[in-house]
């Protein structure tokens, strides 16, 4: 059965997502601030809304995909926010897929947990509106083939009326657990995921200058205990692999930036929990200095090419 859907950001990653579900058949609309992103999805099919609130009053479903948590709050509970309406809210589900901190998420699902629901709201089980944080990973490519998975927190009810469209715009759906557990999985893996490419690459700076081949040590690196995804799949050596942004000038892949803002965000869960992670803190030091040194839009993997010319990082 389908559903009216709602997708406020249509950047790199909304502007995909939004167009799977449009050549799914859903009935589609898009708010983005930016007029143009929504103007290349309005000739495709989709109707516009000139708000988030109007997003609210038309959709059953609502997806947000937008840049940082301060973008996120003021979209929910902004004066015109997707939460404005006093008459109820129609979507059942609201969906959050943009990368933010844990603590905004859980705030947001309790706001969210408070709405009434409108009288023309599809019931899915819920006495209330539910909210689920479901960042994804797959990057551009993975949102435009729909093989994104997604990393979920919030209630089961929730979780089962939202599965068609996860489906829809991606491969694997992962149950995290409660609220905000979804937005901590996604800042768990990229911290382990900046770290390890981290060491990876000061592993084959020295290697280079040591004499030995890249290629011969990423074999040896892939059949040994040093194997990871930066080692295999995500190669920072130019030339090692085909299809990597190592081999394409570090461009076209996860941005230094992007990556910085995820780092600061593992960072501010740390301290509000209370916990030790100083080899974050030193990556996110090298991240936010590539970034001052304006390397901020090329990838994340060029960490390699700056240790190996003996830039400093910190
Ligand atoms: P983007 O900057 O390309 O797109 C964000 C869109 O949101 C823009 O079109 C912008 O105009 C719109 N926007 C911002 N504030 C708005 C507001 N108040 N109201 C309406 N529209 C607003 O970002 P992206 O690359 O699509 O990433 C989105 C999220 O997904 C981020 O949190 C990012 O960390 C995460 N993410 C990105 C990737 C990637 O490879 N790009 C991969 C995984 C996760």
């Amino acid at each position: 059965d389908e559903q009216n859907v709602g997708v406020i950001g249509l950047g790199n990653m909304g502007s995909h997502m939004a167009f799977n579900l449009l050549k799914a058949g859903h009935t589609l609309f898009v708010h983005d601030r930016n007029d143009a992103a929504m103007q290349s999805l309005v000739e495709k099919g989709a109707s516009k809304a000139d708000s988030p609130k109007e997003i609210a009053e038309r959709s059953d479903v609502v997806i947000t995909m937008l840049p940082a948590s301060s973008h996120v709050e003021e979209v929910y509970t902004g004066s015109n926010g997707l939460l404005s309406s006093s008459a109820g809210l129609r979507p059942s589900v609201l969906i959050d897929c943009s990368t933010i901190d844990p603590q905004t998420s859980r705030t947001l699902a309790t706001k969210v947990g408070t709405c009434r629901l409108s009288a023309s709201a599809v019931n899915i089980g819920s006495e209330t509106p539910v909210m689920l944080d479901a960042p994804v990973s797959g990057g551009v490519g993975g949102a435009s083939a729909a093989s994104l998975t997604f990393m979920v927190g919030g209630p089961e009810t929730g979780l089962k009326a939202a599965l068609p469209l996860f489906n829809v715009m991606g491969k694997r759906v992962v149950h995290c657990g409660g609220p905000g557990t979804g937005s901590a999985a996604k800042l768990c893996n990229n911290l382990a995921m900046a770290i390890s490419m981290a060491g990876v690459s000061e592993a084959f700076a020295l290697g280079q200058r040591l004499g030995i081949d890249s290629s011969i040590l990423s074999n040896i690196f892939n059949s040994s205990s040093a194997r990871c995804w930066s080692s295999d799949t995500y190669n920072p050596v130019p030339g090692v692999m085909d299809n990597v942004p190592a081999s394409r000038d570090y461009k076209g892949g996860f941005s230094c930036q992007l990556l910085a803002k995820d780092l600061g965000l593992a960072l501010v869960a740390a301290k509000e929990t209370g916990s030790h992670i100083p080899l974050t803190k030193q990556v996110y030091e090298m991240y936010s200095n590539l970034c001052q040194k304006g390397y901020n839009h090329e990838d994340f993997s060029n960490i390699f090419q700056r240790l190996y010319e003996g830039e400093p990082l910190h």
